[in-house]
């Protein structure tokens, strides 16, 4: 019979071929580590997402204008990250925005524009 390991600490497995984990203590110390390892990822996402809306949010706000237009390396330098993003619309215009909650981007060449929905929309 292959010896077997336990997947969370490495000591040697007993019993059934099927078993990934030493005992209980094992199993549920991993699908703990499991669960924090999601919760982190969760708490990036989330975080990205929300400065990604608090830039967008100040780009308008210092503008006083439902939407506006902004240098694509400016937004960048921002810290702004476009891969984050909650969903997409499409403007009355006819064009697909990224959106971040309820503000979106529509690239435009080298700038992208700004939009706050609900307002002017
Ligand atoms: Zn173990």
């Amino acid at each position: 019979m292959p010896e077997k390991f336990c997947i969370f600490c490495g000591e040697t497995v007993l019993g059934r071929i099927d078993k990934k984990f030493c005992d209980d203590h094992c199993r549920s110390s991993f699908n703990n580590s499991q669960h924090v390892g999601l919760n982190q990822k969760l708490k990036e996402i989330n975080l990205s997402l929300k400065k990604n809306r608090m830039i967008l949010s100040k780009i308008l706000e210092a503008q006083k204008l439902g939407s506006t237009q902004i240098l694509n390396r400016k937004l960048q330098e921002m810290g702004f990250q476009f891969k984050y993003h909650t969903h997409y619309e499409i403007t009355t215009t006819g064009e697909t925005c990224v959106c971040c909650y309820e503000f979106g981007i529509i690239p435009n060449g080298d700038e992208i524009k700004v939009i706050k929905f609900g307002e002017q929309n």
